[in-house]
């Protein structure tokens, strides 16, 4: 499987990393070894010294499709979930400056973590609520009708480029409020005020 991640989706976060507003989504793609296994500890890697946090709606894709039409993507996932596109933003910033790739900064080992999967059913999809706290604080409040491009609009964007497949992860881009963690943080992302997942940093 491939993860595929959508880069400022979210007015707010694009002016307090003072990007420029895209034109077209941004994309990028983490291997399936980022993932973080379920249950394990994220452990700051060696090789940073800024990892910043960013909560995500995540969207299973559930059959192969290609150059899929807006209108017809809802038929190619069945569940919403949440999780985190860890990123090392000084090495990101580093990279970008340069105009190099980000898969470094971004597609590291335990960069991915993903929480539970819903049927999509549950959600109004428009307007699908999520948080994350860190140590029991709010940092991050969003809201799928923020986002720049919509699921359905992600769906046949990135569908003309790579070929979508059954279990395929689309990280749906994160809203305004990213910052560093340190050791012994705890992280809390919840989907509709319902827990979905919970990491600890070490
Ligand atoms: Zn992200």
């Amino acid at each position: 499987m491939k993860i595929i991640c959508i880069g400022r989706n979210y007015a707010k976060h694009i002016e307090e990393l003072a990007n420029e507003r895209p034109t077209e989504p941004v994309v990028f793609l983490k291997p399936d070894s980022a993932i973080l296994p379920k249950k394990m500890p994220f452990f700051i890697p060696t090789f940073s010294n800024e990892i910043h946090y960013e909560v995500e709606l995540l969207v299973k894709i559930n059959k192969v499709g290609k150059h899929i039409d807006a209108k017809f993507a809802h038929k190619y996932y069945d569940e919403i979930g949440l999780g985190i596109d860890f990123t090392d933003r000084e090495l990101q910033s580093k990279l970008k400056a340069k105009g190099l790739p980000w898969e470094k900064a971004k597609g590291f080992d335990g960069s991915a973590v993903v929480g539970e999967f819903y049927p999509k059913e549950q959600f109004d999809l428009e307007n699908i609520k999520f948080q994350l706290f860190k140590n029991d604080e709010l940092v991050q409040d969003g809201e799928s009708n923020s986002m720049l491009w919509k699921i359905d609009e992600l769906i046949a964007y990135v569908s003309q480029f790579f070929t979508l497949k059954k279990g395929d992860l689309i990280f749906t881009g994160t809203p305004a409020g990213v910052g560093a963690v340190k050791p012994e943080d705890v992280l809390v992302g919840t989907l509709e005020g319902n827990e979905n997942f919970r990491v600890k940093i070490k």
